[in-house]
């Protein structure tokens, strides 16, 4: 008997695995599937998942007809909407992605896209394995509380699976069933609606109108520090809700994600879903398939909730949209503020870039008229902004080896016997950024980076901050073996807790950083302990400078706002001026006045000159004024092209490959290639190449043939950054 001839039409589909380009398959008429099915494919001997893509994507040779094998099975999933394969089509064009690395970021949880209602997990039992190796006691005893798949459970303990799976056999871990689809309590928009000043009232009916209107309409929301921007956009969430609308808002830190969660709840009832990098794959596949079924109201997140598949989506919230933690720096590099601007492009809603300072490239775009904006200009209720000043360091300078100078004592030993709260701000983790060794000099720099090792004299060791290299601290130096001649330079936060320590005994502190706040739990309990009031002096890096709402505390200290001033790049002073903007934000926030002190080499630096003066629009314009001056964003674009190897003559020869191939276009120059600052990272050799251009120049299509053009050794690596933020 002849095999019926195989039927169904041809269709390109992307598959989830990088190496692989598209492919073409053929679509079995039986088959109920398009554009924006997930689907499974085989290659070889495999089984592969992908997405059916659309018509005319890539215009390459397709295979031949007898060769084209049938798609093995539709994914039961709803298909990625029209406007979001649209986005990953222009995050691939736009950054030079790989079209698999942007799509993987949408099927971001692989639990979702298997079928069955139940998951199974693994929780202690509470029984004694009756063979109890030290490393299964480490394990059971990191695992208290614990509930997980047993990688998710290994990676918590820091042990391998295989020893998690004793523990199952052994029955000290038992099964449990998870639902995983359990549903969801929606929002209610209104269980309690605050009153809105006038201010606020105007901003948030004009973010309810374009809510309504369902049209894309970018909004940056500018209110300064303690205006009720919260409150503010959550009218227009609400608005969203009634009309059956999804929103997004996205968080920059984890750390700020607990207290927005309280004050959600606070205002609809119930708190949103979450989505992070922290979330177990069961949790991810009930939000991931909750937003994809519509069930799911709001989602708050990190920058990686951007490419959730939202039925119906109506709003996206970018909150503190001036953060540079938007901007993910390794896989796909892309800028998740922009991103989020053109989802809403795509998909025709208003997103809201909500911040006391916004960035100058989004504050030229409301100058120009393509962006709204929206303005709270002072403070809600009685609260008044704090009053700021600086300290010369260079007069007042604080006793040898310490960093803290007697005018800022004098107001911390003030808040003190007034029972208010300080701050303490240095953007530096660690007790020291550098050991020294006092008898030869010799530095302690990690083996895989340019870079030192910096002291965690809390966990006791020297830690890379770049590769994650650590190493317990020495007795003696490694280079001449003199004991006791070590001595660490310069402060970090620890080492100013310890200077408060020693100046003010009785003052209760805690250090404040991604190392001790690193959970959505730690940083719900050091907002409960400050809020307690079981805190005096908070000491805390950029994690403390946004979003927290501490109504006792009166003054923040600067302890060197000189630091982000140096080096010098594109972004140094607006960086410097948003981060002690938004640190000062703190102060005061309630009844009680704040105070604010800014300590400085430098007090007549343009940057300190605008804080003291609270002259924030003429910081903004003089900064804005050099940047066109100078060509650069947001009237020119840059874009990084970063060669790295393990063999440093590999990549230098690469990296001149590149330079020597530069294409010569008008508005367009190419420096370098030169090393990195950060001349080798974890191992591997870096050299950096900047193109600078004009915004008429075809960027992205020049570069795809420049760098397409050219071949290889397969230990190089070629990175490009487009709107690059790190210039390491
Ligand atoms: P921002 O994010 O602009 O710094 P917040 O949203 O944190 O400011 O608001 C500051 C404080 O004022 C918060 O405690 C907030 O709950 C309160 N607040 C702001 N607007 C209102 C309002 N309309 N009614 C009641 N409380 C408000
Ligand atoms: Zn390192």
């Amino acid at each position: 008997m002849n095999r019926p001839r195989p039927t169904g039409t041809r269709v390109r589909v992307i598959l989830l695995t990088q190496a692989i380009g598209p492919l073409d398959y053929r679509l079995p008429d039986w088959m109920d599937a398009g554009p924006g099915s997930v689907v499974v494919v085989p290659l070889g001997p495999r089984k592969l998942i992908g997405v059916i893509w659309d018509e005319g994507f890539f215009a390459d040779e397709p295979i031949d007809e007898t060769r084209l094998r049938n798609i093995i099975e539709l994914v039961d999933v709803p298909p990625i909407a029209p406007g979001l394969r649209r986005l990953v089509d222009w995050v691939a064009d736009y950054y030079l992605a790989n079209h698999a690395a942007v799509l993987r970021m949408v099927l971001s949880s692989s639990a979702a896209l298997s079928s069955g209602g139940t998951i199974t997990e693994y929780r202690p039992s509470g029984a004694e394995p009756a063979r109890l190796t030290p490393q299964r006691a480490a394990a059971l005893d990191a695992l208290v509380d614990a509930q997980g798949l047993v990688r998710e459970l290994a990676e918590q303990a820091g042990v391998s699976e295989a020893v998690i799976r004793g523990l199952v056999k052994a029955g000290a871990l038992e099964p449990v069933s998870v639902a995983v689809d359990s549903p969801f309590t929606n929002p209610d928009p209104a269980h309690h609606q605050p009153e809105l000043n006038a201010a606020q009232e105007a901003a948030a009916e004009a973010m309810r109108a374009s809510v309504r209107a369902g049209q894309f309409e970018p909004i940056v929301l500018d209110g300064v520090t303690g205006s009720g921007k919260t409150e503010t956009y959550f009218e227009a969430v609400a608005e969203a809700l009634k009309y059956g609308k999804q929103v997004l808002v996205l968080l920059p830190e984890i750390a700020l994600t607990q207290p927005f969660l309280q004050r959600f709840e606070t205002r609809f009832g119930v708190e949103p879903a979450t989505w992070h990098s922290g979330m177990r794959q069961a949790q991810r596949r009930r939000v991931w398939r909750g937003v994809a079924e519509g069930r799911v109201q709001v989602v708050a997140g990190a920058r990686s909730a951007l490419f959730l598949p939202f039925a119906k989506p109506g709003l996206i919230i970018v909150d503190e949209a001036h953060e540079i933690s938007f901007k993910q720096e390794d896989g796909v590099r892309y800028h998740a503020r922009d991103v989020a601007v053109m989802r809403g492009k795509f998909e025709g809603f208003p997103v809201v870039l909500a911040s006391a300072t916004p960035a100058i490239e989004s504050r030229h775009m409301v100058s120009i008229g393509r962006y709204t904006g929206l303005a709270i200009p002072s403070r809600f209720g009685a609260a008044q902004l704090p009053t700021v000043a600086a300290i010369d360091l260079t007069q007042d300078a604080p006793e040898r080896g310490h960093w803290i100078a007697p005018t800022l004592l004098r107001a911390l030993e003030d808040r003190l016997e007034r029972g208010e709260q300080s701050l303490l701000f240095l953007n530096r983790r660690g007790y020291a950024p550098l050991t020294l060794c006092r008898s030869c000099g010799h530095r302690f720099q990690c083996p895989n980076c340019t870079a030192w090792m910096v002291e965690h004299r809390l966990v006791r060791r020297l830690a890379c901050h770049h590769c994650g290299h650590v190493m317990p601290p020495p007795d003696a130096c490694p280079e001449c073996s003199t004991e006791d001649a070590l001595v660490p330079c310069g402060p970090g936060v620890e080492r100013i807790c310890e200077e408060v320590k020693r100046l003010l005994p009785d003052a209760r502190t805690i250090v404040a950083t991604s190392d001790t706040l690193w959970s959505p739990e730690k940083a719900a309990e050091f907002v409960a302990m400050v809020e307690e009031k079981a805190i005096d002096i908070i000491i805390g890096t950029q994690l403390v400078t946004k979003g927290y709402h501490f109504p006792d505390l009166t003054l923040v200290g600067v302890i060197d706002a000189d630091l982000g001033l140096e080096g010098g790049d594109l972004r140094a002073a607006e960086r410097t001026f948003q981060q002690i903007a938004q640190v000062a934000g703190r102060a005061g926030r309630a009844e009680k006045p704040g105070e604010v002190f800014i300590q400085t080499r430098n007090p007549s630096h343009p940057v300190i000159a605008a804080l003291v003066n609270g002259d924030r629009d003429g910081f903004y314009d003089a900064e804005t004024a050099q940047r066109q001056r100078a060509g650069a964003p947001p009237f020119g674009r840059y874009a990084a092209i970063i060669v790295s190897s393990e063999d440093e003559g590999e990549a230098i020869q690469a990296a001149r490959a590149i330079g020597g191939s530069a294409p010569k276009t008008d508005g367009m120059y190419v420096y370098g290639p030169a090393p990195a600052p950060l001349a080798m990272l974890r191992g591997r050799h870096r050299q950096r190449l900047l193109v600078h251009a004009q915004r008429s120049v075809e960027l992205q299509a020049i570069l795809r043939e420049w760098l397409g053009s050219l071949n290889f050794p397969r230990g190089v690596r070629i990175g490009v950054d487009v709107d690059p933020y790190s210039f390491m």
